[in-house]
């Protein structure tokens, strides 16, 4: 079934996940804390019903971003994983990137979008290069 490829780890390996059901929300979060939670221009969650989560290995460090808020990661090999708050109970967001098939959880919003950065839109006009754009490798078409 197509739900057994909702898994996903850490760059170490020694977190893993897995969903039993389909997530319930996926966007991009453009807020500063998150920013500086992953080190990226923005982060695309993953929500999921903490029924449908587990974890298969492994024990996520916490750390408490702002009051209600918990960011989990790897201590070893420094891997965001999971964003969770009070103020959504029996829910948790897991980062897209960490999932072994991110291709499949496709964004449905862009939130905190009044602190995006500014340069920073998928509808952009930049040029999609197959490669690092300098090897020959050409245009890359959607
Ligand atoms: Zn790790
Ligand atoms: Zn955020």
């Amino acid at each position: 079934m197509e739900v057994q490829s909702y898994t996903g780890r850490c760059l170490c390996g020694n977190i893993e996940f897995a969903l039993n059901a389909k997530p319930v929300w996926i966007g991009y979060c453009h807020c500063s804390s998150c920013r500086r939670a992953t080190g990226a221009a923005a982060v695309t969650h993953v929500g999921v019903d903490d029924s449908d989560l587990s974890f298969v290995k492994g024990t996520r460090k916490i750390y408490e971003s702002s009051p209600g808020v918990r960011r989990g990661f790897c201590s070893d090999c420094g891997s965001p994983v999971s964003y969770d708050s009070d103020r959504y109970k029996s829910y948790t967001q897991i980062y897209i990137g960490i999932f072994d098939k991110p291709e499949l959880l496709i964004p449905q919003a862009h939130v905190h979008c009044n602190e995006r950065i500014a340069w920073f839109n998928t509808k952009d006009n930049l040029p999609y290069f197959s490669g690092t754009g300098d090897d020959g490798s050409g245009d890359w078409k959607n």
